[in-house]
């Protein structure tokens, strides 16, 4: 009896500590869902905040369901932001639950004008929730998070606007680095065949006709038929490569190229795509800014 007596007051020091030295750095507890998100509020946060995200590299956002240990890091956050529009469709019953006076789990998706949105049936949202890959809504994430963190933080409020004013700077530059690349391309090769449709912002922005197997979301595999349908497209289309994502399994591309080679002709896999999670930690597909240089480079090479 005494020594779990002994081990529960270890453990109450313990964790009573851990929380005390939170409040004592005076960092904002942050938590996150995507990976592209995450690294957002990292670059506006810096070290002023502690965020945690809770999808790492190739998780899947539209299949994701939150953990024990999630459910624990939500509560315990001062913010929580993720995109919205559905997409994190397991996740929002749980947000939902938890919204309150003093914690309300923020979409950053609600920020953009819904006239500029793409509109789709497959979500309840009515919209195609891939919005990161226009980074002109990306921006605007990125000046929500700003306002959120100096809310909860004014003291640090010129930090947080100073990371943003540097982050934004990066982002303009991505921009006119992603059209450098893009104009390489003519405008009869830039068809970009991906295992799900979440490249259509990216499409618009750069003028890409763009075509997933899958439907918007990945909740739904794709036929038979929709893999006979798309082969004939790329045939028709003397399409040179196709892709895969690292959130989605493989093998419904194969399944296309396949298809292909079964009617004579040939088309390859150009690489793999970061479309709904970054790359690992450390790699350059593992910010948002390198995972958008990764996919733009590992497009225009493989259509060329
Ligand atoms: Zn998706």
């Amino acid at each position: 009896m005494k020594k779990h007596f002994v081990l529960f007051y270890l453990c109450a020091l313990f964790f009573s500590n851990c929380k005390d030295e939170t409040k004592a750095n005076g960092k904002l507890n942050v938590v996150t869902t995507t990976s592209m998100i995450t690294d957002l509020v990292k670059n506006i946060g810096g070290d002023l905040a502690n965020v945690q995200g809770l999808m790492g590299s190739g998780v899947d956002p539209h299949l994701y369901k939150a953990s024990e240990g999630d459910v624990s890091k939500l509560v315990n956050a001062d913010i929580i932001f993720y995109n919205g529009l559905h997409l994190e469709g397991k996740l929002v019953e749980v947000f939902e639950k938890m919204g309150s006076a003093t914690k309300t789990p923020i979409a950053l998706a609600d920020v953009l004008d819904k006239n500029k949105l793409i509109g789709s049936e497959y979500f309840a949202s009515n919209y195609d929730p891939h919005v990161w890959f226009d980074i002109d809504f990306f921006k605007q994430f990125a000046k929500k998070v700003t306002t959120v963190l100096s809310e909860k933080d004014p003291t640090n409020a010129d930090k947080y606007k100073e990371n943003e004013k540097r982050y934004l700077a990066d982002l303009d530059k991505l921009k006119d680095d992603v059209q450098d690349v893009v104009n390489v391309l003519p405008s009869e090769k830039r068809i970009l065949v991906t295992a799900h449709d979440a490249f259509n912002y990216f499409g618009e922005a750069y003028q890409f006709k763009v075509v997933g197997l899958q439907g918007l979301s990945t909740a739904t595999e794709a036929g038979v038929q929709d893999v006979q349908k798309l082969a004939a497209f790329i045939i028709e289309n003397k399409i040179k490569s196709i892709f895969i994502e690292s959130s989605v399994p493989k093998r419904t591309i194969e399944a296309l190229q396949e298809a292909v080679k079964s009617k004579g002709h040939d088309v390859t896999i150009g690489g793999t795509l970061y479309s709904d999670a970054l790359g690992n930690a450390g790699t350059q597909e593992g910010t948002y800014i390198g995972m958008y240089r990764y996919n733009i480079k590992t497009i225009v090479g493989a259509l060329q």
